[in-house]
């Protein structure tokens, strides 16, 4: 009988303050952390990895409730688990004492993603799959068995939600093979860090053209003009062809979201990114119907499925940007995939920060392969920095995002990593 047998958070810090990568308006010195956690098991050499990703002061609070919450899967018999990962799921979310420290939302609702994601990494390694491969391969009752719908149902019931998976199952295996061969494409933010120079700014949009990408995001938000003069850079270097998207990390009140939208009406943007803050569902609603036909994006911050639907039933976003370890981990995520194909909305994830991409592959993955109605129209976000401390770094090419192959959710860092990063104690860190 395998069991497992150990929960091992580690507080990992990378110091990306040093050089402003990741600069935004809200977030002008980040150091890029995870609170990660393992899973080591009887089996081995079978470990199962998950993490949160948090941007320096305060992951040490977010370890603590990772360890609090996983350290009830420590002694459990594996094969049950693993079985119903959605008994596990309700267990931690329900569970009657943390639950008033959220509900679903926030430090410990992530760490209940943490723990999701790293069950789900070991169900995916025995099985000797990625990820989105395993979550592609259930039946559409299975899939729609991984959501808790108490909250949902009364936009999207189990009912409409298999009828969309069986309408996509007979095109599974040919999205799979032209996924295999060409990828989903990839947008870059590398190039629009707010701290960079004007300068840094054209290099990197040239720079992302000749890698391939399409689309380029923009981080705005802190100053009117400043945004102008920097949309002006990137819209030269970039042509009039590719797309070009902002960023405002929740800056605007919903009249300067409206206004400063208005303001940028020439430079033709693909989509504005988090306009306000990422609970005012209604402020969302309003800012997207003054300033329509522009897409709001939002979702990165969205604390859980209950939120997202509240955004796609008033049409508060046009896109919704899920992010793999902001909410309660696998069965949360397929929930907001479901919703958004209710709603009609592309799902264009959020990415970047450390692990990030790694993790989120297998949802957009998934998402094109058995739920979208259009998988030509997804994309991914794509940061160039950090891979080399995941255990599978991602695979972009051409501006596209390889299909992962590797069994696991793509939450395991590089052995090494913690000797190095770990916090205070690392060698980066240590004084
Ligand atoms: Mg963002």
């Amino acid at each position: 009988m395998v069991s497992i047998t150990a929960a091992t958070v580690t507080d990992l810090r990378f110091p990306t303050s040093r050089t402003l990568d990741g600069s935004d308006a809200m977030n002008p010195d980040p150091d890029y952390s995870a609170a990660y956690l393992e899973l080591s098991t009887s089996e081995p050499g079978l470990t199962g990895c998950g993490f949160v990703f948090t941007i320096g002061r305060g992951n040490d609070i977010q370890a603590a409730a990772v360890e609090v919450v996983a350290d009830r899967l420590v002694g459990r018999e594996l094969d049950g688990l693993l079985e119903n990962p959605s008994a596990v799921n309700r267990e931690l979310n329900w569970d009657s004492q943390l639950r008033w420290l959220g509900p679903d939302k926030g430090v410990m609702h992530m760490a209940v993603g943490a723990a999701m994601n790293a069950v789900w990494d070991l169900r995916c390694k025995r099985e000797g799959r990625p990820l989105w491969s395993t979550l592609s391969h259930l039946e559409p009752a299975e899939v729609v068995a991984l959501v808790d719908w108490t909250y949902l149902s009364d936009f999207l019931d189990p009912a409409q939600a298999r009828e969309i998976l069986e309408e996509r199952r007979s095109e599974r295996d040919s999205r799979i093979a032209d996924l295999r061969r060409d990828g989903l494409a990839a947008y870059t933010t590398s190039p629009g860090w707010l701290g960079y120079s004007d300068d840094k700014l054209e290099r990197l949009c040239r720079q992302a053209l000749d890698d391939g990408f399409n689309t380029i995001k923009l981080k705005v938000g802190a100053d009117l003009d400043n945004d102008c003069r920097r949309l002006g850079i990137a819209r030269t270097a970039i042509g009039p062809d590719t797309a070009l998207a902002i960023d405002a990390n929740q800056r605007w009140s919903v009249p300067d979201a409206i206004a400063a939208i208005g303001r940028f009406a020439e430079f033709n943007l693909r989509w504005v990114e988090e306009p306000t803050h990422p609970d005012d569902v209604v402020g969302h609603a309003t800012i997207a119907k003054a300033v329509h036909p522009v897409p709001i994006a939002t979702g990165e911050h969205l604390a859980n499925p209950t939120l997202a639907k509240q955004l796609l039933q008033l049409g508060g976003a046009q896109i919704l940007q899920i992010d793999a370890t902001r909410v309660g981990g696998v069965h949360d995520l397929v929930a907001m995939i479901l919703l958004a194909a209710r709603a009609g909305v592309d799902v264009i994830p959020h990415a970047g920060g450390v692990g990030l991409c790694e993790a989120v592959q297998h949802f957009a993955f998934f998402n094109a392969i058995s739920v979208a109605a259009d998988p030509s129209q997804l994309a991914l976000e794509y940061v160039d920095h950090l891979h080399e401390h995941l255990d599978q770094p991602v695979e972009v090419t051409s501006g596209r995002y390889r299909l992962p192959t590797q069994p696991g959710a793509g939450t395991a860092f590089r052995p090494g990593t913690a000797a190095a990063f770990a916090y205070p104690c690392g060698t980066e860190w240590g004084t």
